[in-house]
């Protein structure tokens, strides 16, 4: 059996490792020229924990995971406002909660595909899907730039928030993609300074309709994240101008670390609309979508990452034992069946959580500071919990 991955992100390599563990002979099309190094630092918590436990990825995570001791809300001057303790935070979100920058997790599912045998899984970067074709005998055709059509017995559209796979089957993006009226950026600068002040603890500016945020890595970087509201941007399409001089816009006046971030800034950081993508169907026929090009939570969520995990990972177990192009179809619906009920609770927790993660306004940001510090009461903490997680919590 034979299958086309697009997209070479978390999900991508997953699906595409499980099932050549499962015997199937996979082509995997990746746009970018080589592993994208964009980053930020994710919480990795709930079902991605258990499928990365469960296929063999746990360790491999692990071994690039930092350890955050809390995530710490400061005003202008820098003076803490409020701060969520992590090891707190790890016990009501079940236990296991690894702080992963975004490309190391890539890399370490990059690395996993080493357990399938040689040939099964080829990884083809620098090319980008452009076409997609039903074949005569029921299979897909599809076309990359720079290589022959291959031909193959289901497609698995892993191409994030913009896919073009879901785009070219599905319908155009307009259609599923449910902008959360906030943009994000993220970018990663070499500053020893910042980088020994602010160790082992996210920082984030407790403002109003913006945020920014920096964790230490290793070596003398710093990963900055940034999320604005932009009410305008009800689309999805990249606005016109440089993103380098919106965010020195958007983030003027936000002390004094924010300011050495911004003039450190590349001129093309990622920024991207923050966004879900909500479909009635993920199958069509042989194709189906897994991660964000079907399911995005958008990072209100803080699960993309160990969503794309699971739901690859679930989605290998599947279609992993199917011996015969007839059993296609129903193992692509049983994976939508069983995959669909989480995603949507992480979707609603997601819009649960907008008001609180970028307040508004001053109010907002009051109530924001009182859910902080009710986690440090008995009881009330797994309220928050539910609140921040979803049903990870239970
Ligand atoms: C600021 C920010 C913070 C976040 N924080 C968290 C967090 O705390 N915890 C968490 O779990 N998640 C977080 N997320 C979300 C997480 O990054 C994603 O949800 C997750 O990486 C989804 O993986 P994916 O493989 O489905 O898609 P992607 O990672 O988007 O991968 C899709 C791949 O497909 C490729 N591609 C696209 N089009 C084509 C084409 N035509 N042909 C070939 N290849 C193509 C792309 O280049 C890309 O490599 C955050 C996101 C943001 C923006």
């Amino acid at each position: 059996m034979k299958a086309v991955v697009v997209g070479a992100g978390i999900a991508g390599l997953v699906a595409a490792r499980q099932l050549g563990l499962a015997g199937w002979d996979v082509e995997l099309f990746e746009k970018s020229a080589a592993p994208r190094p964009d980053g930020y630092m994710m919480d990795f918590f709930g079902p991605g924990v258990e499928a990365a436990e469960r296929i063999g990825l746990y360790p491999r995570l692990a071994a690039v995971a930092y350890h955050v001791e809390a995530a710490e809300y400061v005003d202008a001057a820098g003076r803490p406002t409020s701060s969520l303790d992590y090891d707190r935070f790890a016990r009501l979100a079940g236990g296991k909660v690894l702080s992963l920058l975004r490309p190391d997790m890539e890399q370490a599912a990059l690395a996993a595909l080493e357990d399938v045998p040689p040939g099964r899984v080829r990884v083809r970067y620098g090319a980008a899907v452009s076409r997609i074709r039903n074949d005569d005998d029921g299979g897909v055709r599809v076309t990359a730039g720079g290589h022959q059509d291959v031909t193959a017995d289901v497609l698995i559209g892993a191409d994030g928030v913009h896919s073009t796979v879901r785009s070219r089957v599905f319908g155009p993006e307009d259609g599923f993609l449910r902008p959360m009226g906030m943009r994000a950026a993220a970018f990663i600068v070499t500053e020893p300074v910042l980088n020994a002040r602010f160790r082992n603890r996210f920082v984030l500016t407790d403002s109003i309709n913006r945020m920014a945020g920096l964790y230490s890595l290793r070596s003398d970087e710093v990963a900055a994240f940034m999320v604005y509201r932009d009410a305008t941007d009800t689309s999805g399409h990249q606005p016109s101008g440089s993103p380098r001089d919106r965010l020195r816009r958007e983030f003027a006046g936000l002390g004094q670390a924010v300011d050495r971030l911004l003039e450190l800034c590349p001129e093309h950081p990622y920024d991207d609309v923050v966004a879900q993508i909500v479909m009635p169907h993920w199958q069509r026929g042989r194709t189906v979508l897994v991660g964000d090009a079907c399911g995005a939570v958008s990072l209100l969520a803080g699960q993309g990452g160990s969503l794309a995990i699971a739901g690859a990972a679930l989605l290998g177990d599947i279609l992993g034992p199917v011996t015969s192009p007839g059993g296609i179809s129903p193992a692509l619906t049983e994976f939508e069946r069983r995959w669909r009920p989480l995603v949507e609770e992480a979707q609603a927790a997601g819009r649960r959580t907008a008001a609180s993660f970028l307040p508004a306004n001053r109010t907002q940001r009051l109530l924001r500071r009182w859910i902080i510090r009710a986690t440090h009461l008995p009881g009330i903490d797994r309220l928050v919990a539910r609140q921040i997680v979803g049903r990870i919590a239970k």
